[in-house]
């Protein structure tokens, strides 16, 4: 999250426990920093946040007591499904709920995105996608291509929903 305090530009780094694999390409694809990653243990997450200026999103609340016992910065996340996490993790750092292509990191892996010419993709995408899009992305680090397509349109629609539940339950 990047947030102008004081004139000092503080980026806010998400590191997601195990439950919440959903959440964290989620983050990256708002164009936040996350990590995930499931092989690793409660301790290695705790020591990673420990050790940086990260924030430990957690639906485990042992976890949670954990990393405050600590003096981890850790948030508790709500919600049984992602759209409810996300929601709680969106209202708690304000995040902002649009996404856009440029600022974008790769759900799958966390890479950054960058704009791609369709004769880049051709092979990559189906005949059909290519005909009928123009703007495409791609990850420059796991090469995953992205396109505006029908899963665009209804991640938009689930923000749009996380927007006006966050409208009708503030902080
Ligand atoms: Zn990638």
């Amino acid at each position: 999250m990047l947030q102008l305090l004081c004139g000092v530009l503080v980026i806010t780094l998400f590191v997601c426990d195990a439950m919440l694999g959903r959440v964290c390409r989620w983050l990256r694809l708002l164009g936040y920093v996350a990590y995930y990653d499931l092989g690793r243990d409660d301790e290695s997450l705790l020591e990673m946040v420990e050790t940086s200026e990260r924030v430990l999103l957690t639906r485990d609340l042992n976890l949670y007591r954990r990393a405050l016992k600590r003096g981890v910065r850790a948030f508790y996340v709500e919600g049984d499904d992602f759209y409810d996490q996300l929601w709680s993790v969106a209202r708690e750092f304000k995040l902002r709920l649009e996404i856009d292509p440029e600022r974008s990191f790769c759900p799958r892996c966390g890479g950054k995105i960058r704009g791609a010419r369709r004769e880049e993709v051709a092979g990559f995408v189906s005949l059909s996608t290519l005909e009928r899009y123009e703007e495409f992305w791609v990850c420059t680090s796991c090469g995953k291509v992205y396109w505006k397509g029908a899963m665009w349109r209804s991640m938009n629609r689930v923000l749009e929903k996380i927007k006006s539940k966050i409208l009708l339950t503030p902080r």
